[in-house]
């Protein structure tokens, strides 16, 4: 299990106030809002940590560049993909390559 995985799990285990508390404190520290992909759309609509939200709903569809690799939540949460706005959260985008063996990076 890596540490994604154990990350998930031990967030699966959480009360449900705590495990909102921790969603909202991670939405609140995602660097999503400074990346040239973001747009007003996102913006007014409050998108950010698609990395757990999934893509953004009918904002981002450009993906001018992606700045997840260095934000520290990726190091946190153990994320191995990116362009989550677009392609899908970290959960989606593992499960789409258990499937099709894709080595989009
Ligand atoms: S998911 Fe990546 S590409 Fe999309 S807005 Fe956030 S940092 Fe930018
Ligand atoms: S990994 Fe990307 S989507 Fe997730 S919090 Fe960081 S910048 Fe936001």
């Amino acid at each position: 299990m890596d540490l994604f995985e154990e990350k998930m799990r031990a967030m699966k285990e959480m009360a449900p106030e705590n495990r909102m508390e921790m969603v909202k404190n991670l939405k609140n520290r995602c660097p999503c809002p400074t990346c040239p992909s973001y747009n007003t759309c996102a913006k007014e609509a409050g998108e950010t940590l698609f990395c757990a939200t999934g893509k953004s709903f009918m904002c981002i569809s450009e993906e001018k560049s992606c700045i997840c690799p260095t934000c520290p939540i990726t190091k946190e949460m153990g994320l191995k993909h990116k362009f989550f706005c677009t392609r899908g959260a970290e959960k989606a985008q593992r499960y789409e390559h258990t499937l099709w063996g894709s080595t989009m990076v």
